[in-house]
């Protein structure tokens, strides 16, 4: 199933989505997502609805270096362990929002990345049992002002900027993250393209890793690295990340 939420002529609701293109079909969901969702009946064509970012997380973990050419482009290895750090959820932007460029910031970058979205409160998950707690996967782009990344020595400033954290178009529920293809374009051009076979932490040891230090809670949004390829993005351009198999989460850049 696929999971997203909507603005409508009625409210915001989540929808489950059915069909492609003009026959896409949104019905609407009762109340949340998680565990077996109940509907309203009503339902809603594409052209009809604005789509938002599929989830309201209470946090964004994210992983750096999680690919092993990234992490040489970036002056090193990749470490041993995962490195984690946060987003604020003020961050996160649905489809076709802008990415706003603070003034105070001389280069802005995009990072293409697999998302999880995790379905149920947990702690301590095992790798073997991630998938119990995942509700699916989406598509992100993990913002970063470099500049302010390099300067302060950790990461809050660069990473934390509201709309530094594009999210969507939905979540795949049936969707299975072990080899599939990511790319990301700048105005169509191909600046990353991956497999997230080449991760260098999966799924399962990313959320054992996380949920021993921290609770997770149903709707927190993990994302999970990004590959080669980064590079900044100006007032204009057009950035588009893909994952096969889930779809494409497209974001204008403007200036602040
Ligand atoms: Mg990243």
């Amino acid at each position: 199933m696929r999971l997203g939420r909507i603005a409508s002529p009625a409210g915001v609701a989540f929808v489950s989505v059915e069909g492609d293109g003009d026959d896409t079909v949104m019905k609407e969901i009762a109340e949340h997502p998680f565990g077996t969702p109940t509907f309203t009946g009503r339902s809603w064509k594409s052209a009809d609805v604005r789509i938002l970012a599929p989830i309201l997380a209470s946090k964004v973990i994210c992983i750096g270096k999680n690919y092993a050419a990234h992490a040489a482009e970036m002056g090193g290895e990749a470490p041993a362990d995962p490195v984690i750090f946060l987003k604020p959820n003020t961050s996160i932007i649905g489809p076709e929002l802008p990415i706003v460029r603070p003034p105070s910031s001389e280069r802005v970058d995009y990072e293409g990345e697999l998302a999880i979205v995790i379905g149920r409160a947990c702690k301590d998950v095992k790798a073997a049992q991630a998938k119990d707690v995942i509700l699916g996967y989406t598509v992100a782009n993990d913002v970063t002002a470099r500049d302010h990344q390099q300067a302060d020595g950790q990461w809050t400033r660069g990473k934390g900027y509201d709309t530094f954290c594009p999210l969507g178009p939905w979540i795949d529920t049936a969707f299975d993250p072990s080899d599939v293809e990511l790319v990301t374009e700048l105005d169509g051009e191909v600046k990353q393209r991956t497999r997230t076979s080449l991760m260098l932490h999966d799924v399962g040891e990313i959320v054992e890793w996380i949920s021993r230090v921290m609770t997770l809670l149903p709707g927190d949004v993990i994302l999970t690295g990004t590959p080669e390829g980064v590079g900044p993005m100006v007032a204009g351009q057009r950035v588009s990340v893909t994952v096969e198999g889930i779809g494409t989460l497209s974001n204008p850049v403007v200036d602040k």
